[in-house]
């Protein structure tokens, strides 16, 4: 059964028209989801019972079901549980800051990169999310917000998943999430975080977009890179700097390297150096983000001085440098770090 929330107005409208049905049906319906957040076809009163029932054979309203939430002591992070129709599960992270409202959406069940600091990559890959999964995690969300009025205003896609390794979903989600008759957030409002794909780079520079675009840098050098993200074999780190740069150049954006610090591996004085040197003369901010323990990993996190001292060194180059502090650690919600207990337990 095809989802309504892939579904284009146009496409909608022909699947109507084809009924027998006016096509301002299709706007009619898509207010019901969107703007009253209704998700049976029941509740959609101003639709004739025939073909309501029509309807419900021929379009899903939900490809995913709500199985946990866990709410962090502070209440400014939610992490929600999802159940899919094949039974798989996926995570999304709500963090909630002052006016924003950021949803931190899985792109994949699993991931292929299996970087050694995160919880997602453990159980290596097992499937793309379909556009209506990535989709559906934002709006089910905002229809949580929406009982409390208030709405989704940024989509980061920094959860479960390598976004590039599943392109053409996340292009078609980005889209849908856009659509002012469906959810209407900006595109400068979305976030979309890479390993360092670099053919998946390159494509998304061609797409005209106005979306931000991250990269997960998290070493100085290749030789570093190499031996905390297996992917960095494939993918030379100096070809991906030209393509992120590329990237800025063509979409006017600016560039934010992640850089999640890890005691022993990443977080000297010297790597600092080395990390100013690589990315002196561009536009760009790095967030340092110190590691989030994660359960069966033996990596640490570094001390409070040791962060510091790396990002003055840094400052001290004239790199913009943020430090991010990593919100909801109580319930495993740092993004990239998602732990999927039960799913790997
Ligand atoms: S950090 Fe991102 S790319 Fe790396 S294994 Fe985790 S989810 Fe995949």
């Amino acid at each position: 059964m095809k989802s309504l929330h892939a579904l284009s107005l146009e496409e909608l409208s022909q699947a109507l028209v084809s009924q027998g049905e006016k096509p301002f049906r299709a706007k009619q319906i898509l207010k019901w989801i969107y703007e009253k957040k209704v998700c049976e076809w029941e509740g959609m009163t101003d639709l004739q019972k025939g073909l309501r029932e029509q309807l419900k054979t021929q379009f899903s309203l939900s490809s995913l079901y709500q199985k946990q939430i866990e709410v962090s002591k502070e209440g400014d992070t939610s992490k929600f549980l999802w159940g899919l129709s094949d039974g798989k599960l996926v995570e999304s992270v709500l963090i909630c800051s002052e006016e924003r409202r950021t949803v931190c959406v899985s792109s994949q069940v699993g991931c292929g990169a299996r970087c050694a600091f995160c919880a997602s990559g453990k159980g290596g890959f097992v499937r793309n999310l379909s556009a209506a999964e990535i989709m559906e995690q934002v709006y089910q969300i905002d229809r949580v917000l929406h009982a409390k009025s208030e709405r989704v205003s940024h989509v980061v896609f920094m959860g479960m998943g390598e976004p590039f390794e599943n392109y053409d979903n996340v292009v078609k989600a980005i889209h849908l999430l856009n659509d002012p008759a469906r959810l209407g957030i900006s595109q400068r409002r979305m976030t979309v975080s890479t390993v360092g794909i670099i053919e998946g780079i390159h494509r998304f520079t061609k797409e005209g977009l106005s979306v931000n675009l991250v990269l997960s840098l998290h070493a100085p050098n290749q030789h570093i890179r190499k031996k905390i993200i297996p992917y960095a074999r494939k993918y030379p780190l100096e070809e991906i700097i030209r393509a992120m740069i590329a990237f800025s150049k063509e979409s006017r954006r600016d560039i934010t390297y992640e850089y999640t610090l890890m005691e022993g591996i990443n977080d000297l004085p010297e790597h600092a150096e080395e990390l100013a040197r690589l990315l002196r003369g561009q536009q760009c901010t790095v967030n340092l983000i110190p590691y989030n323990p994660v359960a069966g990993l033996t990596l640490k996190r570094p001390e409070k001085e040791a962060i510091e001292a790396f990002r003055e060194i840094l400052v001290s180059e004239g790199i913009v440098t943020t430090w991010r502090y990593t919100k909801g650690k109580d319930i495993a919600a740092a993004c990239g770090q998602l732990a999927l207990k039960q799913a790997i337990s």
